[in-house]
C-alpha cells in the first residue's frame, strides 16, 4: 500500500467511527495520522516500526495498524466498523462536502441507507426539518449527490436526457451535413441507461473532430469511447453514410428485439441500407418507434398491423397525485393549482400524505377538512379548472386505509400507497395490496412496488394477481412518473391493458415544477404500449368526473 492509501484508510476510519459516536480523542488521533502520513516523503513500506513510531501524531497503536495494512492490506478495527455500517452509508463518506455528522443524521433520523434513497428524500423535502440541514443545504446536497451518481456507471434516464440532447446538438454543428443520431438504450428511453450512445454517418471520423466537445477520447470498437465535459460516459459509433439506416437500427434495438427481428426474416440481408425506413420496408413491416424495440411483442403487433398510437405528453389533461405544504410539498395548494392551470391542464388531484405518514407531515382529520374547504374556495376562483380532493392514503400493514369511513367518503378519490414496513415477502406484499385494492374507496394504486431505481429494489409482488384485482375492482394503476420510480414497471403495461386496467401517469410532485416529471412517465409508459385511450389522466375533465362518479 502507498502512503496515500494508508493515510486515506485512517481518514476513513475516523469518519466511520464518528458515525458510531466513538471517542472523540481517538477519532482526532486518526485524523491527525491522516494528515501527517499523507505528507510523509518516505514510503512507510520501507520503514521499521521504530521509525514509524517517531512520526508526529503516530503512537504505538497506530504503528500496529499501519503494520497490519502493510502486511495484509486490511485493518481489523476498520473491518469491524464496516460490518456494522450499511454499504450505502459507507459510500456516502466518499461524497465531497457531506460529512459524517450529516450522514449520521440522515441514517439514524431518516432511516436512509443508500444514496438513491437519500436523493429521493431530498426530492420529498425530508431534509429541510432535519437538524443541521435547511433548504439551502438540501439543495446543495442534491447537486453533490447527482454528481456522485453521474460519476458511477449507471444513470437514471432523466439525468442523461439533457446532456445527450446537448451533445447531439454540438456534434451536429461540429459536423455539418453528416447524419447523426442518438442510438442504443437512451434512444429507446430505457429507465436506466449506462451511457450516451451516438451514431455518426462518417467512417473516417477522427478524434480531433470530436476533441472540442468530448473528453478522455479513446478508440473503441466501431468508434470511440469518451466522456462529456460533465463526466457522463459516451460511446460514439461511426459508419458509412450509405449504411446509416442499418447501423442505426442495429445499435438501437435491444438484443431480444434484434434476434426476433432477424429470425422472422430468414435469408434477408439488412446491411447496407441508408435509412431505418428502408430496413422496415425490406422486412415488410411498418416503422416501429425506438421505444418499442425492446421485446418481441412489438414485432407481433407490427406484423398484425396493430401497432398502437402511443400516448404523448400533450394528450394528458390532468395532473393526479401531488403534494402541497399541507404535507411535505414545497409549494402551497394555491401555488400548485395556479401553476398547473397555467400549464394548460384542466384539473389537479391534490393527494397529500395521510395521517400515519408522520415523517411526511401527514394530514390529521381536521386538516383534511381544512384543506377541503380551501379547495372549494379555489375551485370557485379558478373555474373551469378543478382541483380534486384526494389523499395518498398509507396502506397500513394489514392492507387497510388510513382514515375512518366517514373521512374516506369525503374525498373525490383515494390513491393507496405503501410507504412503511417495506420488508415483506411476495405473499404478504401481494395480499396487502389486494386488500387495499378491494377497499371500495380506493381508485388508484400508487407506486405498486415501492422501488427506487438504481438504489432500492422494491418489495416483491405477484404482478398478475395485483393487476387482476385492479381489473375486478375498477382500480387504476399509477405509473409514478418520478424518474427514480417509474413504478408500475412498463413491462407490465401490456398485461394491465389486456385486463382493461387504466394506467395513470402521475408526477407525485412535491413542488410545482415537479409536475413536469410526467414527461418521463409518458416516455416509460410508451415503452409498454400505453395509448391516450388507456391512460386515466388523458381523460378530459368531464370524462374524468364521469369515471369518478360511475364508481366501481
Ligand atoms: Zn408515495
Ligand atoms: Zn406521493
Amino acid at each position: 500500500m502507498t502512503n496515500k492509501e494508508i493515510a486515506r484508510t485512517f481518514q476513513f476510519l475516523g469518519n466511520i467511527m464518528e458515525l458510531h459516536d466513538e471517542n472523540k480523542f481517538k477519532i482526532r488521533s486518526y485524523q491527525n495520522a491522516y494528515i501527517s502520513l499523507r505528507k510523509l516523503d518516505r514510503p512507510l513500506a520501507e520503514m521499521s516500526d521504530e521509525e514509524i513510531g517517531k512520526i508526529k501524531g503516530v503512537g504505538k497503536a497506530i504503528v500496529g495498524k499501519i503494520r497490519e495494512l502493510l502486511d495484509g492490506g486490511q485493518m481489523a478495527t476498520l473491518e469491524r466498523y464496516k460490518s456494522e455500517t450499511p454499504a450505502g452509508i459507507q459510500e456516502m463518506l466518499g461524497i465531497k462536502g457531506f460529512g459524517p455528522k450529516k450522514i449520521k443524521a440522515v441514517w439514524k433520523d431518516l432511516g436512509v441507507q443508500s444514496i438513491g434513497e437519500l436523493l429521493y428524500a431530498v426530492n420529498e423535502n425530508r431534509l429541510i426539518e432535519l437538524n443541521g440541514f435547511g433548504k439551502k443545504t438540501q439543495e446543495d446536497l442534491k447537486h453533490k449527490l447527482e454528481y456522485f451518481q453521474r460519476s458511477k456507471n449507471k444513470y437514471h434516464y432523466a439525468s442523461l436526457e439533457g446532456p445527450a440532447e446537448e451533445l447531439l446538438k454540438q456534434l451536429q454543428s461540429q459536423l455539418p451535413g453528416v447524419e447523426i443520431s442518438l442510438t442504443g438504450a437512451i434512444r429507446r428511453r430505457a429507465n436506466e441507461v449506462s451511457r450516451i450512445e451516438i451514431l455518426v454517418g462518417q467512417s473516417d471520423l477522427t478524434a480531433e473532430q470530436l476533441g472540442e466537445v468530448l473528453e478522455e477520447l479513446a478508440s473503441a470498437k466501431n468508434g470511440f469511447s469518451a466522456k462529456t465535459k460533465d463526466g457522463q460516459a459516451v460511446s460514439i459509433y461511426t459508419c458509412e453514410p450509405a449504411a446509416f439506416g442499418s447501423k442505426l437500427f442495429r445499435y438501437s434495438a435491444s438484443a431480444d428485439f434484434l434476434q426476433a427481428f432477424v429470425e422472422a426474416s430468414p435469408g434477408l440481408d439488412f446491411s447496407g441500407l441508408p435509412s431505418e425506413d428502408a430496413v422496415f420496408s425490406k422486412a415488410n413491416l411498418p416503422f416501429i418507434v425506438p421505444e418499442l424495440r425492446e421485446q418481441a411483442w412489438a414485432l407481433d403487433l407490427a406484423r398484425a398491423q396493430q401497432l398502437p398510437t402511443l400516448v404523448e405528453l400533450s394528450d394528458l389533461k390532468g395532473v393526479l397525485h401531488n403534494h402541497s405544504t399541507y404535507s411535505d410539498g414545497l409549494h402551497s395548494l394555491r401555488e400548485m393549482a395556479t401553476y398547473t392551470k397555467e400549464q394548460a391542464y384542466e384539473y389537479l388531484g391534490m393527494s397529500d400524505h395521510s395521517k400515519s405518514a408522520f415523517y411526511a407531515n401527514g394530514l390529521q382529520v381536521e386538516r383534511v377538512y381544512q384543506q377541503m374547504e380551501e379547495i372549494d374556495q379555489l375551485n370557485e376562483e379558478l373555474a373551469p379548472f378543478r382541483i380534486f380532493k384526494s389523499i395518498e392514503s398509507d396502506i397500513l400493514n394489514d392492507g387497510s386505509l388510513d382514515y375512518e369511513e366517514d373521512v374516506l367518503k369525503a374525498f373525490d378519490f383515494i390513491i393507496a400507497s405503501v410507504h412503511t414496513n417495506l420488508r415483506m415477502d411476495e405473499a404478504k406484499a401481494t395480499q396487502r395490496l389486494i386488500t387495499a385494492i378491494e377497499n371500495p374507496f380506493t381508485r388508484i394504486l400508487g407506486h405498486p412496488t415501492g422501488r427506487l431505481l438504481l438504489s432500492r429494489e422494491g418489495y416483491p409482488i405477484d404482478h398478475k394477481k395485483v393487476i387482476d384485482a385492479c381489473a375486478e375492482n375498477g382500480v387504476a394503476i399509477e405509473l409514478n412518473a418520478n424518474p427514480y420510480r417509474l413504478d408500475l414497471d412498463w413491462t407490465w403495461i401490456p398485461y394491465a391493458l389486456e385486463k382493461g386496467v387504466l394506467i395513470s401517469v402521475n408526477p407525485d410532485a412535491h413542488s410545482k415544477e415537479g409536475i413536469h416529471d410526467m414527461h418521463f412517465g409518458v416516455l416509460s409508459a410508451r415503452k409498454g404500449g400505453l395509448t391516450a385511450e388507456t391512460c386515466l389522466n388523458a381523460k378530459s375533465l368531464s370524462e374524468f368526473e364521469k369515471w369518478l362518479k360511475n364508481g366501481r
